[in-house]
């Protein structure tokens, strides 16, 4: 988010007189939420609470999982706008409009979005920036409307998409401002395999913009007049680094480091010396790509333009068809930004080290939502047909903790290798051309080792079930529309209590001989859980203490 797109925004509803009037600020749902705002009264930011918004039609509910302060947040405050903060966020979606459930999410979703919220998406001024959308009706959350310092926040599903899965959503949310930004300088600054490139300012997106660069193939040297980050930058791979301010000599040395100058220099900084030094170290037709917005109008010669010295370009968040590629190659090369870990109620704080540039990573605050919360379950009139299961009934937890352990087998293990089950059906069907290749290590040797391991005994283990989930059943899976745990397998094993478990997987056997033979089939990482049965229907394991639950005797004795 940068200066000149807040003024173009506060420039269009001055220039509209009836912008004042429209207001998509979202209609208040149930109940109330935490959200931060500044107070121009007390001069800070307070916590305050507020109605959790309503999706309107083409939006989502979201529930905030992070929300990250930007440098452009204290242009908000220093208009005195008193709007919920915050333009970087992600989160799930907790509720969909109607008229979105064809739009391809589900409640549950994990999405990031960006923050121009109102606007067509598809006008002309859309397709080059949401500010400059020909309805007039575009808002700029956390601006001039409520963004995502709160528990929940509504998002045009336009700018959301579904985060991939290398990506935690507790450190999403600068990806969409910071992030996004960064990796369309870099993709766009007409740099091919080998190029060298200046990162210009190497804070928080030139640090990434350096990552991003060095992932495309690129080489980089960074200029800064702080060591600290220069440091940063070099850790995350930069080729060389330069304080321009206590090097004299760093054009000469670059020019020779380069063999006569950068194909394009990133400028992220916003000082005026930073620019003033950019056309020097930029080797004949390279590209200046601007990031950072000084508050004075760029010095360029036109002269340099016309004699293709260089050439200027510029890049922003940009817009959300464009943001999908971003994400995905920051995903993909596991490129993150460096976090501070901070909770709402800390917020003017933030801003405080923000205003001060005590800030030396991106300062984000998770788990927005408080305990207290005013969407809590509550009892229903319901007439229950089994007493066991009313609300005064004690649930019937079964006596023993049950450890659930989720893997995949090893991608050289073939599915018939690691599932009897599947040869031994299809062989049945097939007897004569699929012999059974009856080689499954898991349900063979690694279960015997077990079972004869001295500790097994003496840790008093109940139940050791091997789950199978084989590759037709997969399929099957699939078919319920519901988001699919893909793991091959899972043992699951009950034990009385946490201490006898710890006793047999801390036990020397366990480590000499079952974590050995786990290398044979399994791939790593396991996944685990970890909990305790409510028996609802079924026998129970014998055992003291366990009780059966609802049984078919016990329906048809009614
Ligand atoms: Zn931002
Ligand atoms: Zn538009």
């Amino acid at each position: 988010m940068t200066a000149s797109v807040t003024e173009a925004a506060k420039a269009n509803s001055e220039l509209d007189p009836a912008a004042g009037k429209i207001t998509l600020k979202a209609a208040a749902g149930e109940g109330t939420m935490r959200a931060g705002q500044w107070d121009p009264e007390q001069k800070k930011v307070v916590i305050r609470e507020v109605s959790i918004p309503e999706a309107g039609p083409g939006q989502f509910l979201v529930k905030i999982a992070s929300a990250s302060l930007c440098h452009s947040d204290i242009l908000s405050i220093e208009a005195n706008n008193t709007a919920t903060l915050g333009h970087e966020g992600a989160g799930y979606i907790e509720k969909m409009h109607s008229s979105v459930e064809d739009k391809g999410f589900k409640v549950g979703d994990p999405i990031g979005f960006l923050y121009i919220i109102g606007c067509c998406f598809e006008c002309e001024g859309c397709m080059i920036h949401n500010i400059h959308c020909v309805t007039g009706k575009q808002l700029l959350q956390g601006f001039t409307t409520d963004g995502f310092f709160a528990e929940y926040a509504v998002v045009d599903y336009q700018n959301a998409m579904k985060l991939p899965e290398s990506i935690d959503i507790k450190t999403a949310s600068p990806i969409f401002c910071a992030g996004i930004t960064a990796f369309h300088a870099v993709d766009n600054a007409e740099l091919k395999e080998g190029d060298w490139m200046a990162v210009v300012g190497a804070g928080g997106l030139g640090q990434q913009a350096t990552q991003i660069a060095k992932a495309m193939g690129f080489k980089v040297v960074a200029l800064d007049v702080n060591d600290a980050t220069l440091e940063v930058c070099k850790k995350q791979g930069a080729d060389a680094v330069f304080n321009s301010r206590t090097n004299k000599g760093y054009v000469e040395e670059l020019k020779k480091l380069t063999s006569g100058g950068v194909r394009a220099a990133c400028v992220f900084s916003n000082a005026d010396a930073a620019y003033a030094g950019v056309p020097a170290i930029l080797r004949l037709g390279g590209v200046m790509m601007v990031i950072g917005l000084p508050h004075n109008p760029l010095n360029i010669s036109s002269m340099d333009l016309a004699l293709g010295k260089y050439k200027v370009k510029s890049e922003s968040t940009g817009i959300p068809q464009r943001m999908k590629k971003a994400v995905e190659f920051l995903a993909k090369h596991n490129i993150k930004p460096e976090v501070q870990q901070r909770k709402l109620d800390d917020l003017n704080d933030m801003v405080t080290e923000m205003k001060e540039g005590k800030a030396t990573k991106r300062m984000l605050a998770q788990n927005l939502t408080s305990i207290k919360t005013t969407m809590t379950l509550k009892k229903i009139d319901h007439e229950f047909k089994n007493d066991a299961l009313s609300y005064d009934a004690t649930p019937n937890y079964q006596p023993c903790i049950k450890l659930s352990f989720f893997f995949n087998k090893k991608p050289d293990v073939s599915d018939e290798q690691f599932h009897r089950y599947s040869s031994l059906v299809v062989c049945a069907r097939h007897p004569l051309t699929f012999p059974p290749i009856d080689l499954s290590h898991w349900e063979t040797v690694h279960a015997d080792l077990t079972i004869a391991a001295k500790d097994f005994k003496a840790c008093k283990i109940q139940r050791y079930v091997q789950f199978h989930q084989t590759a037709d059943m997969k399929e099957k899976a699939k078919q319920l529309g519901l988001e699919h745990v893909a793991f091959d397998g899972c043992s699951e094993i009950l034990v009385r209590d946490w201490d006898d478990w710890m006793k047999f997987y801390s036990s020397p056997e366990y480590a000499r001989v079952m974590q050995p033979d786990c290398a044979h089939f399994m791939a790593f990482p396991i996944h685990v859980m970890v909990g305790c049965d409510n028996l609802v229907y079924g026998q129970a394991i014998p055992g003291e203490g366990s009780k059966d639950g609802i049984t078919a005797e016990t329906l048809q004795s009614k």
